[in-house]
């Protein structure tokens, strides 16, 4: 696994002339735990490479709820997330936008996520928000979280806002 690519770096639609990134270069050191995501693309690369590589390393899914809004991950039904993993012949990723910097603290990622299905090559084109937060025992330190929209519509408009800004709701990640 350490010297074969990044299933983040795989796409089916670029010509891999040259070597693609290696798992080892890539997504493993989030993966581990060793480094935090500095951005939101580099964030949502590693969760989908953890998609991937779920069925191979059962832990992974434990990485998909962990990078998942604090607010959020007691609501993610981590069962559902592992069978999805499993269930899916994943088969590549394209970033098709990164905006690093929307207002404040938070960041969208548009891209492609590619599967095999029966009827062939099938694609999740989505829009994701990323928000930036500070972290409470690392005093100043920020961390990027990815927020599921799923889990986001439950909240009230006016209770201050679940990634802790203390601002409201509406005004903060409800917005996107
Ligand atoms: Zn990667
Ligand atoms: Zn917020």
């Amino acid at each position: 696994m350490n010297s074969t690519a990044c299933p983040c770096r795989v796409s089916p639609n670029t010509d891999s002339s040259a070597a693609p990134m290696t798992y080892k270069a890539c997504c493993q050191p989030f993966h581990e735990g060793e480094r935090c995501a500095n951005n939101a693309e580099t964030l949502m690369r590693s969760r989908y490479s953890a998609f991937v590589l779920t069925p191979t390393d059962i832990e992974l899914a434990d990485y998909i709820v962990a990078t998942t809004l604090p607010a959020q991950q007691r609501l993610l039904d981590k069962s559902a997330i592992e069978a999805w993993a499993k269930d899916t012949d994943w088969a590549g990723l394209e970033v098709v936008k990164h905006t690093p910097k929307l207002g404040r603290r938070h960041a969208q990622v548009e891209f492609k996520a590619y599967f095999n299905s029966e009827a062939g090559l099938a694609v999740h084109h989505e829009l994701s928000t990323f928000v930036k937060v500070q972290d409470a025992s690392k005093d100043g330190q920020t961390k990027w979280y990815f927020i599921d929209p799923n889990v986001a519509t439950t909240m009230s408009q006016k209770q201050p806002c679940l990634c802790g800004s203390g601002e409201r709701f509406k005004r903060c990640c409800g917005r996107f």
